[in-house]
């Protein structure tokens, strides 16, 4: 690995030196590139870390990192000066950012951000699969370390956390302040004393959170979302029928967002032609009064 580095730092090296001769810098794809060689695997056939949108042989004038390319992100990174967006989820509003129905429907929402990305000349790609794949997990890193739960956490299995005790009311409001979350909701008997934690940012899916459920080490679930008749259903019943369980719904963005503050960090370590900054995508949910 050490030496693969080495020989591809020089060969970057060379192709930067005649790029910076005609004027240029890095393209997206370059950028891509040496990401491929810096997570430590190697990189999946199978993977929806692709180009999602804009030229990938685009000269790159920054990179913002982010949670979800939203209209507001790509707007907000436009006017930063940064052209390549490497986010963590769709794009598009589907896992495979599938746009051929959009295009039938001549959809209008689909259609402005199209526009939006090839006006301002941006690259979209996303970074999910490898990042999580990462040791340590990138996402769960970033969030472990908002949370400031790095001395709770099991040493076997990074998902189970033992906290000091409290309630879980207590619990949901340190995580709301950590995570700076604006909507959380939780399914709970309040009050409950609590000190086994399970954490599932993001949507894991109904089997991941009732297998965590299922533990004798986890009493509260911490988990981004879950439609609700799924898990949420599921702790409901638990919690009439007076089993210790509980659950705190964080919400996808903020239940992952720090873990892409921390990409920005590690693309700094192996980038450095270009200025890399997080941008944070804005937690869509408003609380009516
Ligand atoms: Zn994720």
């Amino acid at each position: 690995m050490k030496l693969r580095m080495i020989l591809l730092s020089l060969a970057t090296g060379a192709v930067l030196c005649g790029q910076q001769s005609s004027g240029g810098a890095l393209t997206a794809r370059q950028v891509i590139e040496r990401i491929q060689a810096h997570v430590g695997m190697p990189w999946h056939k199978e993977t929806v870390d692709t180009f999602k949108a804009g030229d990938p042989d685009t000269r790159v004038t920054g990179i913002a990192t982010t949670m979800m390319a939203t209209y507001d992100v790509l707007v907000r990174s436009a006017a930063a000066g940064k052209n390549l967006i490497i986010t963590h989820e769709p794009t598009f509003y589907s896992h495979l950012d599938r746009t051929e129905a959009f295009e039938k429907e001549h959809d209008p929402v689909w259609e402005e951000k199209e526009r939006f990305i090839k006006e301002h000349n941006l690259v979209v790609w996303r970074f999910h699969d490898h990042w999580h794949l990462m040791k340590p997990d990138g996402i769960m890193f970033g969030v472990v370390r908002a949370l400031e739960w790095q001395k709770f956490q099991s040493a076997t299995d990074p998902s189970v956390f033992v906290v000091p005790e409290m309630t879980v009311a207590q619990l949901a409001e340190q995580m709301k302040r950590r995570l700076g979350i604006h909507v959380l909701r939780f399914v709970a008997n309040p009050d409950m004393k609590i000190t086994k934690v399970g954490l599932a940012p993001g949507a894991s899916g109904p089997e991941r959170h009732r297998k965590l459920l299922q533990r004798d080490d986890v009493e509260v679930l911490a988990i981004g979302e879950v439609p609700e008749w799924e898990t949420i259903e599921y702790v409901t019943d638990a919690v009439s029928e007076g089993k210790k369980k509980a659950l705190i719904l964080l919400g996808h963005i903020p239940s992952e967002q720090p873990g892409m503050e921390y990409c920005a960090e590690w693309l700094k370590t192996f980038v450095s032609e270009v200025p890399v900054e997080f941008v944070a995508t804005r937690e869509p949910f408003l609380l009516a009064k």
